[in-house]
């Protein structure tokens, strides 16, 4: 298995775990771009969205659901923030893990 995301999931590469359940989980991003840069991703390996069936509408729910949540718990909601998730090489997707960032804690660029 050579997928990084994957690794993280099963505990062969660390990273501080700030949520997890038996569908997604929550690490800081390694490069953040922002002040707050959360990674959620799907336990299960899904290339992207584009890979997703609807078998896969409850975890995909639950990234955006959770990354909400985080974004009150570390204190970001209320000035706003953004969930996003690249998909494919035109959008610069790297990891090909599905994974929504959480962005916030100072202004954002507009996109
Ligand atoms: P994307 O461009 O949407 O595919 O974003 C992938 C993100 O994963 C980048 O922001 C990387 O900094 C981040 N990343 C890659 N490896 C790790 C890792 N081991 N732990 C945390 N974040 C990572």
């Amino acid at each position: 298995m050579s997928c990084v995301f994957c690794k993280i999931i099963s505990k062969e590469i660390p990273a501080e775990i700030i949520y997890e359940d038996s569908d997604i989980l929550a690490f800081p991003d390694v490069r953040p771009k922002y002040k707050t840069h959360v990674l959620l991703i799907t336990k299960k390996h899904l290339a992207s969205v584009s890979e997703s069936g609807a078998e896969d509408d409850a975890a995909l729910g639950k990234l955006l659901r959770v990354g909400a949540e985080l974004a009150k718990k570390t204190g970001i909601a209320e000035d706003g923030f953004r969930l996003l998730t690249n998909t494919g090489k035109n959008a610069g997707q790297a990891v090909s893990h599905i994974h929504v960032h959480l962005l916030g804690g100072e202004k954002l660029r507009n996109i």
